[in-house]
């Protein structure tokens, strides 16, 4: 071969410009690394997704006539990293020029192009052909360490790429349907969810592997792996989606609920995996959901569409476009200065606070847990508790199943954390129980009591909260946003004060056995 092309395992985008001549003179590497199961401790079914998504890509690239070197963990493991297999391979086949797509990592983006700097062979970056807004015009959206809210950066996405517009002004004379879309389940809502579309991709031999290899993993090992590692079963996915869960996406976003065995879907398009590892492009989904609203008798409507439309073109290149601009110091931000470590349950689920038991146990079950429970419940939970930004972001980074750090670290670190503080959010996503127990059943089923704020068994969440408050009342008082929690705190008579504290800081102290 002349040419050696690398696919990384989240750029299984059948579609990009690459393949459509067939080249006998060009090989395409997919490799298993150690470097890629080991950077961050994963959710086995994390790992396998990939593997077996790679593995089909591989195949899929055979079948139309390319040439593939499809390389599993067998192969790979004696490779120290990345740049040492690239060379073997480079060597070997005796490659005279190297080609990879702009990886989304910065990790990764930053190793590529070390290694390219020193081949003694050609070398090309291409882009990876699958966000809308181009890598070289992010620059002209967002600022690096400046405060951009995603409201104005989508209107002018919207307007750019023409969703759900009507000339100049937005369908329905609104931008915003957020507030329709914030209602908990009623009993009678929770009996109509929807069962889940799930696969059963076979993944014994990846499992057998990693065990073989040593690859230290978590959470639920599935022999049958639930989620879409082809573009036929992600399509699938994005069909089921139009037709059972559009049409009450953006009513039930928010909701949470412990009554159903549909409880950790919900109406949630799952979509996630398949879009970060690129089966699907933003453009096929965003698409399939306007068409979808646009078809008669569908039971669609504009809140509904324009909610998924404003998480997939807004928040998605939204979240890219931070990450970029601020990288590498998004990373090392800690606004706050929160050094406290995270908790052991976080990895077991062990707790007594339902509203984290349920969305940690379900996180380990699936690899998966929907973004109010990613951002109110064990978000929300660091938050309050100062936990590390750094051992935030592994968690995460390894628990879910699309966690990839371009989109990963602006959340978690940005709107979970407000380690950043504030280019993301305009204000810390904090919240007391009451929250939790407008939007889910959580509370009712909870050792601890919702209501209470300082005796033993009140929700540890109510006086984290004020605590929270408290410690940072100096930087939150020239926040607009937080005017009122902070007067409502100082208004508070001096003892009860005291009282709230002191129970926080008990709360604190035992965090590892709430
Ligand atoms: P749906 O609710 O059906 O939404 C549709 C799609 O919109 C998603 O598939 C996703 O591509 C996109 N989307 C929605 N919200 C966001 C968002 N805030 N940022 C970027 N894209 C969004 N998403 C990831 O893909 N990978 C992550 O590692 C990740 N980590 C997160 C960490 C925290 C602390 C928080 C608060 C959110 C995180 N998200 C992450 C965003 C969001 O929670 C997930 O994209 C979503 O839950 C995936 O489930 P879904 O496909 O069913 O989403």
């Amino acid at each position: 071969a002349r040419t050696l092309r690398l696919i990384l395992g989240d750029q299984l985008n059948a579609a990009h410009s690459w393949y459509r001549q067939r080249d006998p003179d060009t090989l395409y590497l997919i490799a298993e690394l150690r470097q890629e199961t080991d950077y961050t401790r994963h959710h086995v079914q994390k790992v396998c997704a990939f593997f077996a998504a790679m593995r089909a890509f591989a195949a899929a690239l055979e079948q139309a006539g390319h040439r593939v070197l499809h390389l599993t963990l067998d192969a790979t493991a004696d490779c120290a990293d990345l740049p040492a297999l690239l060379r073997q391979c480079l060597e070997r086949y005796h490659c005279r020029h190297f080609e990879y797509q702009r990886p989304d990592e910065y990790r990764l983006a930053q190793q590529l192009a070390a290694l390219a700097r020193d081949l003694e062979v050609t070398s090309a970056c291409c882009d990876s052909e699958h966000f809308l807004l181009p890598f070289e015009e992010l620059g002209d959206y967002v600022k690096p360490a400046k405060s951009v809210r995603m409201e104005g950066f989508y209107r002018k996405l919207r307007r750019r790429f023409r969703y759900l517009m009507d000339g100049e002004e937005p369908v329905g004379g609104r931008w915003n349907y957020d507030s329709e879309n914030r209602e908990s389940l009623s009993a009678q809502d929770i009996q109509a969810l929807p069962e889940p579309l799930l696969f059963s991709n076979p993944v014994g031999d990846i499992l057998e592997r990693l065990a073989a290899h040593g690859v230290e993993t978590f959470g639920r090992p599935e022999a049958q792996l639930p989620w879409p590692v082809t573009r036929e079963q992600a399509r699938q996915l994005l069909r089921f989606f139009c037709e059972t869960c559009l049409p009450h996406f953006g009513t039930f976003q928010d909701a949470m609920t412990a009554q159903s065995p549909h409880a950790w879907s919900l109406y949630h398009s799952r979509l996630s995996f398949a879009l970060n590892a690129k089966l699907l492009s933003p453009r096929e989904v965003l698409d399939a959901a306007v068409a979808r609203w646009q078809t008669p008798d569908t039971g669609v409507g504009i809140s509904q569409v324009e909610g998924f439309v404003r998480q997939i073109l807004g928040w998605r290149e939204y979240v890219r476009a931070m990450y970029w601009i601020n990288m590498p110091d998004y990373a090392a931000r800690n606004a706050l200065d929160a050094q406290r470590a995270l908790p052991a349950w976080f990895w077991t689920g062990e707790t007594r606070m339902n509203c984290l038991r349920q969305a940690i146990g379900q996180s380990l079950q699936y690899a998966y847990a929907h973004h109010i429970q990613r951002l109110m419940i064990t978000g929300n939970f660091a938050l309050l508790a100062g936990i590390d930004p750094d051992a935030v972001d592994a968690w995460y980074l390894g628990v879910y199943i699309d966690a990839i750090e371009w989109v990963e670290l602006p959340n978690t670190r940005g709107m979970a954390l407000f380690a950043d503080g504030g280019w993301i959010a305009s204000k810390p996503y904090a919240a007391s129980g009451n929250y939790v127990n407008r939007m889910s059943d959580y509370c009712r089923d909870c050792h601890y009591a919702v209501r209470g704020k300082t005796q033993a068994d009140a929700c540890p969440l109510n006086s984290l909260y004020w605590h929270f408050i408290d410690r940072h009342a100096a930087r939150l008082a020239g926040n607009q946003r937080m005017a009122l929690p902070l007067k409502n705190w100082q208004r508070q008579a001096a003892d009860e004060r005291e009282r709230i504290l002191r129970r926080a800081e008990d709360v604190l102290a035992s965090i590892e056995v709430l």
